[in-house]
């Protein structure tokens, strides 16, 4: 089960003395088949770095330029720096990003990028509110995978977040069944039309200590991608207890 923090624009140098508990937790044996992947600002990153290394936590970033290594680019930061820098992973396609104008084309290169570099990519796909009310939920999903994976061979990095916008940080969570069937549909689809072997998927949207256990039946869930309720490490270790007890 994968447990991804996804710390937003959130977090200072004095938000790292919260990850002591979530260090101190990762140590337990029985923590060890748990992966913890903590993805702060690029602010913080050679931070966390620093303050996990010999632990069980590992590093993401939240974006990256599509060009591989280095560039023109005002601003932007590579795939190659964030894995020079102790980042294995990075978020592409986060829908606060396609808010403000990524395109599927410039996801689809950032994710060839971070293959090229080496990075595992958390690929994160869902439909608005919008298209699920006109229930294009499916199109939406399947035109996202098509359009980001397209051209790309090497694809056992790629982790799948499914994240319903609708869902995300408005404390709406998704009926089950709903999440089932669309969680099936996305296995399905890699499977068959992508000819991935295992994918995994992850859901992400307004998850909390609170509303953990309702995804707990759902056993086709690889894991969680979480924003607000990450930032707190009580919680946050919370929703990996409560996923298993
Ligand atoms: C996210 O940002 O990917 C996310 C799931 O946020 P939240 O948990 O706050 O809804």
């Amino acid at each position: 089960m994968y447990f991804i923090a996804n710390w937003k624009m959130f977090g200072d140098i004095k938000s790292l003395n919260s990850l002591n508990k979530v260090l101190k937790f990762s140590r337990h044996k029985k923590n060890n088949k748990i992966r913890l992947i903590y993805c702060p600002p690029y602010t913080l990153l050679n931070l966390f770095h620093k303050k996990i290394k010999n632990s069980n936590i590992e590093l993401g970033a939240q974006n990256c330029h599509e060009e591989e290594v280095s560039g023109p680019f005002t601003g932007s930061i590579s795939s190659k720096m964030l894995k020079k820098i102790g980042a294995k992973y990075v978020i592409v396609g986060h829908s606060e990003n396609r808010a403000i104008g990524e395109s599927n084309l410039t996801i689809n290169k950032k994710i060839k990028s971070s293959i090229n570099t080496g990075l595992k990519i958390i690929f994160c796909i869902g439909e608005t509110l919008q298209q699920r009310k006109k229930k294009q939920t499916h199109k939406v999903l399947l035109d996202q995978i098509s359009k980001g994976l397209k051209g790309i061979k090497k694809m056992n990095n790629v982790i799948f977040a499914y994240e319903p916008v609708w869902s995300i940080g408005t404390g709406i969570t998704p009926k089950a069944n709903d999440l089932k069937k669309n969680i099936a549909f996305l296995r399905n689809s890699l499977l068959k039309k992508f000819r991935l072997k295992n994918p995994k998927i992850l859901y992400g949207g307004s998850v909390n200590p609170k509303n953990v256990r309702n995804f707990k039946e759902i056993n086709i869930i690889d894991g969680f991608l979480v924003g607000g309720a990450s930032q707190d490490s009580k919680k946050f270790i919370d929703i990996v207890k409560k996923t298993f007890n």
